[in-house]
């Protein structure tokens, strides 16, 4: 039965790289029957925090991501925080001391240091030299009685090799004489990364483990811990890594990358995770539009690229243009509304009575607009008063002949209108503009930029019957002035 997890540091905001990697994980989980599990990773009190694991599971849920077992949910296999996991490290620990796997080291942070210069002065590779490896009874009493306190390294063959068989990337191998007895528990009682992650990959009954390209090098470390636990060892796909479009790594520099930025910018969660399934993974065909649905039931390991994948903002603008007119409209125009009222366009407590006209004009507006910031300003004329017009739009549209007298006698057509349709209001234009011998166009586009502000937008009548009648002649009346 395959289980797999997703294990995140709360050190920070899930960013689209922890993103993608959670959702690869569920992926396989779903296309192979299999559980998916979040696992939080909060061992490095210094670093980690209670807001950055809210914000990360917040965020995973926001995207849909949704797991098996962990946070919020339980499992038979908790806790799901690490920090409340630390009784069974400390077993695991003292069983690797007990048969002489593990031992105490007392070197001080100083004095490795110290080495650790030596070495690279004199041009070698920094590494622990095993110093601590066969201390007599006697140094510990004495190193203990200077009030040294101890780590506990594990002790690793310096011969032959260690092999990594990745289910992406084949078979990488390590040579165990550029390892070294690694620190596994730190002296204030804490396991490192390596030591947890192992044990709790057992414990959970991990199969897959699914994660970044960043950890390769610790494999053959967590390979030593598997073996001188006597765990099995579960299989491993490393994830290639996802740079900015210059091939750097993907840093602040090149615009928002955590999940709730992206969001923030108007960004759906449907296209982010189309987003990131192609961000690395590729289909049979070419299609690129996948949804989760469509992605759990093609999704494999085996298509998963064994290059970096080039992060390209434009392809997920587009993907979210797309779900912007694809999704159910009332799902859209709710993601709208939070928009909507952070740019004081409207406020929380009209969205109950204007829901109904909110979800009108988002139908009408929403095919033009790639994001939902972008189709919130193209649309902020329907609920506040146009107090900016375009500026070409001035020069090709109200400074015509005709322009200012038009927009008069079409607010006085309109106001005539006994019934307020779409079609009975163009046929008001029409007959206008036909009395003058003039064209509908001439018309059409002063209103429009009258009404809206702008020179493009959605159908002009469709429009008209959704500002109502009064609106429109007011407006067409101001702009003619
Ligand atoms: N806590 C590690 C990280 O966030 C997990 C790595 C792993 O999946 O083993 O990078």
């Amino acid at each position: 039965k395959v289980r797999v997890r997703f294990a995140p540091s709360p050190t920070g905001s899930l960013h689209i790289g922890g993103a993608r990697t959670a959702l690869f994980n569920l992926l396989f989980a779903r296309h192979n029957g299999g559980k998916f599990i979040l696992r939080i990773e909060d061992t490095d009190t210094e670093r980690s925090t209670e807001e950055s694991a809210r914000q990360i599971v917040r965020s995973l849920r926001w995207l849909g991501l949704d797991w098996d077992e962990g946070p919020e949910k339980g499992g038979e296999y908790g806790p799901y925080f690490q920090s409340q996991r630390l009784e069974l490290y400390r077993k695991e620990v003292q069983r690797l001391l007990d048969e002489g796997k593990a031992y105490y080291c007392y070197c001080t942070p100083e004095e490795l240091a110290e080495r650790r210069e030596a070495a690279l002065k004199a041009g070698k590779a920094p590494r622990y030299e095993g110093c601590c490896r066969e201390l007599t009874e006697e140094q510990k009493k004495k190193f203990e009685a200077e009030g040294r306190k101890p780590t506990v390294r594990i002790k690793v063959p310096q011969e032959g090799q260690t092999v990594v068989d990745d289910l992406i990337r084949g078979q990488v191998v390590f040579e165990n004489s550029v390892l070294d007895d690694f620190i596994i528990f730190k002296s204030n009682g804490i396991p490192t990364y390596n030591f947890a992650c192992v044990v709790d990959d057992n414990a959970m009954e991990i199969t897959h483990i699914i994660r970044a390209e960043e950890h390769l090098s610790n494999t053959p470390k967590q390979i030593q811990v598997y073996k001188a636990l006597g765990y099995d060892i579960p299989k491993f796909a490393h994830v290639p890594m996802i740079l900015a479009p210059d091939r750097s790594k993907l840093s602040k520099r090149h615009g928002a990358t955590s999940v709730e930025e992206f969001r923030d910018q108007g960004y759906l969660a449907e296209a982010i995770v189309n987003y990131l399934t192609l961000l690395g993974w590729s289909p049979e065909g070419n299609e690129e539009i996948f949804d989760l649905e469509k992605a759990i039931k093609e999704f494999s390991l085996e298509r998963v690229n064994k290059t970096a994948a080039i992060y390209d903002v434009k392809k997920l603008t587009w993907i979210n243009g797309h779900y912007l007119r694809e999704l159910d409209l009332d799902h859209i125009t709710k993601q709208l509304i939070p928009f909507l009222v952070k740019k004081d366009i409207i406020t929380e407590e009209e969205v109950g009575q204007k829901y109904e006209y909110i979800k009108q004009v988002t139908a009408i507006s929403r095919d033009r607009s790639r994001t939902l910031d972008e189709l919130a300003d193209a649309i902020a004329f329907f609920f506040k008063d146009v107090t900016e017009y375009e500026e070409k739009g001035i020069r090709k549209h109200f400074e015509k002949e005709h322009a200012a007298e038009l927009l008069v006698k079409g607010a006085e057509a309109l106001e005539k209108l006994e019934e307020f349709t779409h079609d009975s209001t163009e046929k008001a234009f029409r007959d206008l503009t036909d009395s003058m011998g003039l064209k509908a166009a001439e018309l059409i586009h002063p209103t429009r930029l009258a009404i809206s502000g702008r020179t493009v937008g959605p159908g002009l009548f469709e429009i008209i019957i959704l500002l109502g009648k009064e609106e429109t002649a007011r407006r067409m009346r101001k702009a003619a002035e």
